[in-house]
């Protein structure tokens, strides 16, 4: 079998985020959902049997051909850049972790129009400022969120983040507050945005005492990803 650890894994974990949550006295359920990408098919039917149904690529085309062949029911996340002319694809998975952009959520639009149920989607902001990494500076984000809400296509659900490799705890805790407040300001506008995506194997305890509803996590689970 497969990663015949995963299930001692994801009960540690499990343990690891309850703790984190009674310390950040949240009282939100995290969702934990399980990063497959490098691996095969066989990573998210392990998750499905280790009781996570919720399963993230960060690769539309890698994970469109794990869904033909994975035989369990999970919910994908796609949590990567997508390029704005595959968003067509956005209609298989549960929810789309990275809007990083006006023009990307002007191509997602007319897709939630023509299926008839708007494609429900997280604000990646850039809270940490990289310059190599996607998002919204956190300064555009209330400006978008008012022109997201007049999008009939769309439903975004909450805000996404990815804290910087290497910050200290001070960093990432000011990461994962800019993404609380860009929730906030998603909120304000109108949208049901109650979820936080942030947090991964290396900083999820300090993204869930933030206040983090999924956590996306990969090597913790599978082991360390071949480069
Ligand atoms: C790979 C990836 C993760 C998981 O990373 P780990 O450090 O292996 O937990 C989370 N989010 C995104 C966007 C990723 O690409």
């Amino acid at each position: 079998m497969p990663f015949p650890e995963l299930g001692e894994r994801v009960a540690a974990v499990k343990a690891r985020i309850a703790e984190a949550a009674k310390r950040g006295g949240h009282i939100r359920e995290v969702t934990i959902v399980a990063v497959t990408k490098t691996h095969g098919p066989e990573a998210a039917e392990a998750a499905w049997s280790a009781g996570i149904p919720d399963v993230g690529e960060n690769k539309v085309q890698e994970a469109l051909g794990k869904m033909v062949v994975a035989g369990v029911p999970v919910r994908w996340h796609l949590i990567g850049h997508l390029q704005r002319n595959k968003v067509r694809s956005l209609d298989r998975f549960f929810l789309f972790h990275a809007l990083d952009s006006s023009r990307l959520a002007d191509a997602i639009g007319p897709v939630g129009i023509d299926r008839g149920a708007p494609i429900e989607v997280l604000l990646q902001v850039n809270a940490a400022g990289e310059e190599t990494k996607g998002g919204l500076d956190p300064a555009n984000v209330a400006a978008e969120a008012e022109r997201l809400a007049g999008m009939a296509g769309i439903v975004v659900r909450g805000a996404m983040t990815m804290a910087r490799l290497g910050a200290d705890e001070r960093e990432l805790r000011e990461t994962f507050a800019a993404a609380r407040e860009a929730r906030r300001v998603l909120a304000d506008a109108g949208h049901p945005a109650t979820e936080l995506s942030m947090g991964m194997s290396n900083d999820y305890e300090i993204a869930v005492e933030e206040g983090a509803t999924m956590v996306r996590l990969g090597s913790i689970l599978f082991g360390a990803r071949e480069p």
